[in-house]
């Protein structure tokens, strides 16, 4: 099974190109879309989750015409939205049994299995009687999956799931979700690098509506190797520094600027070569890509 994306476009009526001709082939597993804020993520996860129209262009998913055959596609599909609202004077168990029952899993001890087994495996479970009114961040995400696997879906969405997550939970969130890419296509939409090198097997970076990159983070990263150089410079010299330099990224570090920039020799001048990681790969693709729009 494969979500297949091709020629995909949409423009909203006050003219943003939100999606500009994407195509993509995701196999089972986690696959990461990567892209700033206003990249078109959401229009593509919402797009594939049946929830808006193209314009044109086609997804199919196994025999599935997901555009065309969306109450096919709604049977075999979790998804976990940006925002979703929860109940909040009610129990996780109480009201992931509700689900259950609206999502028509009629039989009690069926469904009272089915309840139990996804509070654990979202581990939840020692926390099913509380109320979601105390529940943390990281804790209604992983509600939010636990109700996206009530079907046993074979495409999973997850929409920008770690923003403001702590690193603990964000952890804890990652745990959850790399046990699910073995019979599922699961789609993580984030723009946290972290995200995607901690799960992600496939993965493609995307902006202003364009895929910029696509392919394996580990062969992705290899392709950049011996072309990303560091310097730890003064504050006042930032903006010579990107005059003269392709500045892919810049961190202050014990309070001085330490820039990254993308060239492919050692240009001396202070510069040392780094292994280049899949942050530095994020940022040199929105740099270029941005760059070569702009001009
Ligand atoms: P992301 O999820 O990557 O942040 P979105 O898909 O939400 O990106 O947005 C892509 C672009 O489309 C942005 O410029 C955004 O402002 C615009 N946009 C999103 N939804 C709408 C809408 N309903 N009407 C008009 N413009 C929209």
């Amino acid at each position: 099974m494969e979500l297949i994306i091709d020629n995909l476009s949409k423009t909203y009526s006050n003219g943003i190109k939100a999606l500009q001709n994407i195509s993509l082939e995701i196999p089972k597993g986690m696959f990461g879309l990567l892209g700033p804020n206003g990249a078109g993520k959401s229009t593509l996860m919402r797009t594939i989750a049946t929830l808006q129209e193209a314009d044109s262009g086609s997804i199919s998913l196994g025999d599935i015409d997901v555009l065309k055959q969306k109450n096919e596609l709604r049977q075999v599909l979790g998804y976990l939205p940006q925002q979703f609202g929860l109940y909040p004077k009610i129990s996780a168990e109480v009201l992931l049994n509700h689900f259950a029952v609206l999502k028509g899993i009629a039989n009690k001890s069926e469904r009272q299995e089915l309840v139990k087994a996804l509070l654990h495996k979202t581990n939840l479970y020692e926390v099913r009687k509380q109320n979601l009114k105390g529940y943390s961040g990281g804790m209604k995400q992983r509600f939010g999956i636990a109700q996206a696997l009530l079907n046993n879906p074979k495409l999973l969405i997850v929409d920008e799931p770690t923003a403001g997550l702590d690193p603990v939970e964000r952890n804890r969130f990652y745990n959850v979700l790399s046990e699910l890419g073995e019979h599922t296509v699961v789609i993580l939409s984030t723009h946290i690098v972290d995200d995607v090198k901690e799960l992600c097997t496939n993965m493609a970076i995307i902006n202003q509506g364009q895929v910029c990159l696509k392919g394996n983070p580990l062969q992705i990263i290899e392709d950049l190797k011996g072309k990303v150089y560091k310097k730890t410079i003064e504050k006042p010299e930032l903006e010579a520094y990107k005059q003269n330099y392709q500045v892919i990224s810049e961190k202050l570090f014990l309070g001085k600027p330490t820039i990254h920039i993308l060239r492919d020799e050692n240009p001396g001048d202070g510069f040392s070569s780094i292994n280049a990681d899949l942050e530095d790969v994020y940022f040199s693709q929105i740099f270029s890509h941005t760059n070569s729009k702009s001009i």
